[in-house]
């Protein structure tokens, strides 16, 4: 049985039983507030717990170590969307300690790729196709480092309106304590 077997029967009970009623929102955030941050499984409940959010209240969108590596990549984009189509008016870029992300190695996981059957032909014609698989994979040494350095990314974007305030944190995957790494002030 696969988990998503498991998932759909205990959903058949889940709506028929109207769990879903304590959920109920708008699109809209509460708290005008997007967030990004790692898809850590640590920091599924306990980030939005820490933060006092509830459902409905931000824009919360996940990626790998919270890294936003590309000006016009579907982060950037979803960014831009939470902010022109519904109304968030700060951005939250969190990391946190112990990630997955901090040393990821380019090299070892290419082997990996290797041992899971990916041809080396496929490999190398990404190469001279332009994708530098090395950078691509490449994970950062310093998550104080990485969130500033997204929060920069963000900031100077060509396409974010004026008055949106931009903020770096980390958060302990332990305890949610949140250290600031860089906190905008409105005029
Ligand atoms: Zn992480």
């Amino acid at each position: 049985m696969s988990i998503l077997t498991e998932i759909l029967q205990h959903n058949e009970q889940f709506v028929e039983n109207k769990e879903y009623v304590p959920y109920q929102t708008t699109k809209f955030p509460e708290k005008k507030m997007v967030i990004v941050t790692c898809m850590d499984t640590r920091l599924t409940e306990l980030l939005p717990a820490a933060m006092n959010i509830k459902n409905g209240d931000v824009k919360i969108i996940k990626t790998a170590g919270a890294v936003i590596s590309h000006p016009f990549g579907s982060i950037l984009r979803s960014i831009l969307v939470a902010i022109y189509e519904l109304k968030a008016q700060e951005v939250c870029v969190i990391g946190h300690h112990d990630c997955g992300m901090a040393g990821l190695n380019a090299d070892a996981f290419i082997e990996k790729m290797k041992d899971r059957s990916i041809p080396e032909e496929t490999l190398s014609a990404l190469k001279y196709s332009g994708i530098d698989l090395n950078q691509w994979l490449k994970g950062f040494s310093r998550v104080e480092d990485a969130v500033a350095n997204s929060v920069e990314m963000v900031k100077n974007h060509p396409l974010l309106p004026e008055g949106i305030l931009v903020h770096g944190l980390v958060i302990d995957p332990k305890t949610g304590k949140l250290d600031v790494v860089t906190q905008a002030e409105a005029e």
